[in-house]
C-alpha cells in the first residue's frame, strides 16, 4: 500500500480526484476524511486476506463474541496506530496543507451501545487482534445508535443518533452471504419426514456487513460483521408490502437504550432472533465448506454470548442441527452444549431478562417448541438426580408464563461466567446459587478488562509519553511491565512531571467545558468526576446530595473553608427511566446555583457535560484526580469506567463493589479512599434499615433532604418529588442515606490528602503502575485459556 509518506501523498491526491474528480486543495474536508478512511480500511484488508486464509489452512478454532451491543466509538486513530502508520499519514497530510486531528474530529462514534457491556465488546475485539487470537464479533447494524443526548433547561433531551449520515467507511457489504431468517406462521409435523416443518412464515433477508478490526503490531485482522435487515424475495403473498417493509426496517432501526431492564417487547425479541439466526447460519455454512459434517462443530467454533440478549442461539443451532441436518436430539444437544458459553452481566432482578411464552409462541413457533422441550427434558433430569420437583422447578426454564433467558443460558451452556471478582461470589452463593451447585465446575469468574491502547496509549500520549520515558515501552506489549512504575512513585522528579502532564490533560477539559458549557473552572481545583449511565444503583444521587451538604455548610458558615473542588459528571438516562432523568436534571438546577453563587462557586463548581460517549470519554478521563465509583455495595457488577481512570492516575473514591474491590487488592487500601457499607453489611443493615432515623438525626441531612421539595433548586417544587419519594417513602432502595455521612468524610479525606501534592502524585502513579493487571489482554488470555481454548493465528 503506502510505506512512506510520498507514496501516502500519491495515493491520497490519487484517490481523491478518482473519487470526487477534484484535486487535493479543492476537496472538501469531509471529502479528505472519508478518503483516509478508505485507505486505511484497503490497507488492512491486506492482512484480513491473509488472516483469513491462515485460519483455513492451519484448521484453526475460532470464537465468535455475539453481542446486541458494540460501543465501538471512533475507529480512526485506533487504526492507523494499531497499523503503526498514524505517523506516515500525519506527516503526509500535512505537506498538503491538511491538518489530521482536523479529520479526526470528523468521524461520528459508532455508538451501538449503552455502556459497560457494549464498550466491554469492544474492547474484547481490540485485545484479540492484538494477541492475534481468531475472534469475531457479530451483532446488528443499527441505523440509530444509542441517542444523543441534548440538555436544555437542565432537562436530557434525546436526539436521533445519525451515525451513518456520512456513510460508514470501515464496513464491506457482503450482499453474497444474505441469509433469511423466519418470523411467525405455524409449525407442522411432516409424518412422511418425519421432520416438523415451519410453514407461512415472514421471511426477512439478512445481509451482513463486515468491518475489519485491525490489532496492533500483528498482521492478524479480524471481523466484527454487522447484521442488517432488508425484504426478502420469499413474502408471504398474502402480505401487504408496505407494511411488510415497514417492520423490515423497524428490525435494525434502533438500539434499545434501556440500560438495564428489558423493554420494547416485540421487536426486541425480533432483533435477538435476528442476529441469533443470521450470524449462526453464516458459521454453519462457513464451517461445511471447510469440514465435511457438523460433527465436529463444537471443536472448530465456540461463540461467547454476552448477556442472556443472545441467548436465543441455544435452541436456534438446536433448530438448525435438527430440522435442517438430520441430527439426532441428543447429538445435537451434545454439540449445543459445547458451543456456547454465557457471560452475566448483572444480579439486578428487573434486568434479567424473561419473556412472555404466549410472545415466543407466536412470534417463534418452531424456536418455542424447543425450548419447551429443552425445558422438559432438564426438568426430569433435576428430578432424576435429586428426586426434589420443587428444585426442578425453581431451576428451569419456563414459568409463570415466562422464559428465563439465563436459566437457559446456564443450562445450554459448558461454562457460566461473572465479570469481577464479586459479582461471581454474589452470582454462584446467592442469585445462582442452586444451579451453580447442580452444575458444579460451570461458573467461574473473568474480571472485566479495558484495552490500554485505545485507554491510556492513544487517549493520553502525554501521559503514556511520561510512562515511557521512564520505563521504556515494553508495558505496551506487557501490561503488567506498568508495575516498573512502582520504583519510582516516590522520585519527586517523576511526581512534578505527572502533575504536569495531570494539568496538561486538566487544561484540556477545562477549554471543552468553557467551550460548551460556558464555565469557567480552576484546574487547580479537585477534579472529582462521575462518568457513566444514570442508574439509581450507580447514586449520581449520593454526589449531589454531598454537593448540597457542602453548599449549606459554606452557606451557613462565614468562615468556612476548604480546598476547591470540581464537580464533573456526564451520562445518559434511558429516555423511559423517570427517576434517573430526574437526577440529571437536579444535577443541572444545583449546578445553577452553586455556580452563579460568589460564596460557592469559589470553593465548588458543578458541571455536567452533555452527550457522554466513547469519544468524550477519551477526553474526560484523563482529566480526573478522582475517580467516583459509588455504586451500592453487591449492585455494580464489575464497572471498567473504574479500570480506565486508574490507568489515567486517578484515585477511586468508592465503595467495596464490583472490580473496585479489585482495585484496591491491587494498590493497597492507602492508595484509594474507601466508604460505606459493604455487601454483607447491607445485607444486615436491610431488614432493620429505616430512612426516616437519618433523617431525623441529623438536622444537617434533614436540610438536605428538605431542600428537595421546598423549592431551593427549582421553583416548582414538585420538580424533584420523585427523588424525595424514592428516598423517604420507598424507603431508600439504594442505601444514599445509610452512605451519605461515610461519603462526606471519605470526601474530606479526599481534600486533604490532594494538598500533599507529592503524597497525591505517588498514590497515583501506583495506581498506574497497578492498572495493568486491567488490560482486557489479561481477561482475553484468561476466557482463552479456561474457555475458548482458541490459538494463535
Ligand atoms: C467505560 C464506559 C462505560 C462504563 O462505565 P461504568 O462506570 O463502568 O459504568 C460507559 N460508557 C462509556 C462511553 C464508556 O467508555
Amino acid at each position: 500500500m503506502f510505506t512512506s509518506k510520498e507514496e501516502f501523498i500519491m495515493e491520497f491526491s490519487k484517490r481523491i480526484i478518482s473519487t470526487y474528480g477534484r484535486c487535493v486543495s479543492q476537496s472538501h474536508v469531509t471529502e479528505q476524511f472519508m478518503v483516509l478512511e478508505s485507505m486505511v480500511r484497503d490497507y488492512a484488508s491486506v492482512n484480513w486476506a491473509t488472516t483469513k486464509a491462515d485460519i483455513i489452512k492451519y484448521n484453526k478454532k475460532q470464537m465468535y463474541y455475539f453481542s446486541l451491543e458494540f460501543l465501538m466509538g471512533r475507529m480512526l486513530v485506533n487504526n492507523l496506530m494499531n497499523l503503526g502508520i498514524y505517523d506516515v499519514a500525519k506527516i503526509g497530510l500535512s505537506e498538503l496543507g491538511i491538518n489530521i486531528h482536523e479529520l479526526e474530529e470528523l468521524e461520528t462514534d459508532a455508538g451501538l451501545g449503552n455502556g459497560g457491556l457494549g464498550r466491554l465488546a469492544a474492547c474484547f475485539m481490540d485485545s484479540l487482534a492484538s494477541l492475534s487470537y481468531p475472534g469475531n464479533g457479530n451483532t446488528i447494524r443499527y441505523e440509530y445508535g444509542l441517542f444523543k443526548q441534548k440538555i436544555e433547561d437542565g432537562y436530557q433531551i434525546e436526539v436521533p443518533d445519525q451515525w451513518l449520515k456520512l456513510g460508514n467507511g470501515w464496513e464491506v457489504r457482503k450482499p453474497k452471504h444474505t441469509v433469511d431468517v423466519k418470523f411467525w406462521g405455524t409449525v407442522q409435523y411432516n409424518s412422511e419426514t418425519q421432520k416438523y416443518e415451519h410453514k407461512g412464515a415472514e421471511c426477512v433477508s439478512a445481509v451482513p456487513y463486515d468491518v475489519p478490526i485491525v490489532g496492533m503490531d500483528t498482521t492478524v485482522t479480524n471481523t466484527l460483521r454487522l447484521w442488517h435487515a432488508q425484504p426478502s424475495d420469499n413474502i408471504p403473498s398474502n402480505k401487504d408490502f408496505r407494511q411488510y417493509n415497514q417492520e423490515v426496517r423497524d428490525i435494525c432501526q434502533t438500539l434499545y437504550p434501556d440500560d438495564s431492564t428489558i423493554s420494547g417487547k416485540t421487536l426486541r425479541l425480533k432483533q435477538q432472533y435476528f442476529l441469533v439466526a443470521a450470524g449462526l447460519q453464516a458459521i454453519i455454512k462457513y464451517h461445511l465448506s471447510l469440514y465435511p459434517s457438523l460433527d465436529n462443530f463444537h471443536e472448530k467454533t465456540v461463540i461467547q454470548l454476552n448477556d442472556t440478549h443472545p441467548v436465543l442461539c441455544i435452541p436456534e443451532l438446536m433448530r438448525l442441527l435438527i430440522d435442517e441436518h438430520d441430527y439426532e436430539w441428543d447429538q445435537a444437544w451434545f454439540i449445543v452444549s459445547h458451543t456456547f458459553a454465557y457471560t452475566n452481566h448483572t444480579v439486578l432482578v428487573e434486568a434479567l431478562e424473561r419473556w412472555p411464552i404466549t410472545l415466543m409462541q407466536a412470534l417463534l413457533p418452531r424456536v418455542y417448541m424447543i425450548i419447551d422441550e429443552i425445558h422438559h427434558r432438564f426438568h426430569d433430569e433435576v428430578i432424576k438426580r435429586t428426586g426434589d420437583k420443587e428444585k426442578a422447578d425453581r431451576l428451569g426454564i419456563l414459568k409463570d408464563g415466562y422464559c428465563d433467558m439465563a436459566h437457559l443460558a446456564v443450562v445450554g451452556s459448558f461454562s457460566v461466567n461473572g465479570v469481577a471478582y464479586l459479582h461471581t461470589q454474589i452470582l454462584k452463593n446467592d442469585v445462582m446459587r442452586e444451579l451453580s451447585d447442580y452444575f458444579p465446575g460451570k461458573f467461574n469468574n473473568k474480571t472485566n478488562g479495558i484495552t490500554h491502547r485505545r485507554w491510556l496509549l492513544y487517549a493520553n500520549p502525554q501521559l503514556s509519553d511520561l510512562i515511557k520515558q521512564q520505563i521504556g515501552d515494553s508495558w505496551i506489549e506487557q501490561p503488567l511491565l506498568l508495575s516498573r512504575l512502582l520504583d519510582y512513585s516516590l522520585d519527586p522528579k517523576l511526581q512534578e512531571q505527572f502533575i504536569a502532564v495531570k494539568k496538561e490533560r486538566k487544561q484540556r477539559l477545562a477549554d471543552y467545558i468553557l467551550k460548551n458549557n460556558h464555565i469557567q473552572v480552576d484546574i487547580d481545583s479537585i477534579f472529582n468526576i462521575q462518568v457513566k449511565r444514570f442508574h439509581a444503583y450507580k447514586r449520581q444521587l449520593l454526589s449531589v446530595l454531598g454537593i448540597i451538604y457542602q453548599y449549606y455548610e459554606i452557606k451557613n458558615n462565614p468562615d468556612y473553608q476548604m480546598y476547591p473542588q470540581t464537580f464533573i459528571f456526564g451520562g445518559k438516562a434511558a429516555p423511559g427511566y423517570y427517576f434517573a432523568k430526574t437526577v440529571i436534571k437536579l444535577i443541572n438546577s444545583v449546578a445553577k446555583v452553586v455556580n452563579e453563587d460568589e460564596d460557592v462557586s469559589k470553593y465548588m463548581k458543578v458541571i455536567f457535560i452533555e452527550n457522554y460517549g466513547v469519544t468524550l470519554a477519551e477526553l474526560i478521563i484523563p482529566a480526573a484526580d478522582v475517580s467516583l465509583q459509588i455504586s451500592t455495595a453487591g449492585k455494580e457488577a464489575s464497572g471498567t469506567g473504574n479500570m480506565k481512570f486508574m490507568m489515567n492516575g486517578a484515585i477511586t473514591l468508592g465503595t467495596m463493589d464490583g472490580a473496585n474491590v479489585e482495585i484496591v487488592q491491587q494498590v493497597a487500601k492507602e492508595n484509594c479512599e474507601i466508604f460505606g457499607l459493604t455487601t454483607a453489611e447491607i445485607e444486615d443493615l436491610k431488614p432493620n434499615y429505616r430512612v426516616w432515623d437519618y433523617y431525623h438525626n441529623d438536622p444537617k441531612i434533614k436540610r438536605v433532604i428538605d431542600s428537595l421539595v421546598d423549592g431551593s433548586w427549582d421553583n416548582n417544587r414538585e420538580q424533584f418529588r420523585v427523588i424525595f419519594e424514592e428516598l423517604m417513602n420507598r424507603n431508600d432502595e439504594y442505601f444514599v442515606l445509610a452512605d451519605l455521612d461515610a461519603y462526606l468524610k471519605a470526601l474530606n479525606r479526599i481534600e486533604k490528602r490532594y494538598q500533599d501534592q507529592a503524597e497525591w502524585a505517588k498514590a497515583c502513579l501506583i495506581n498506574i503502575a497497578k492498572s495493568g493487571y486491567f488490560s482486557s489482554d489479561r481477561t482475553i488470555k484468561e476466557y482463552v485459556d479456561d474457555i475458548w481454548h482458541i490459538e494463535k493465528i
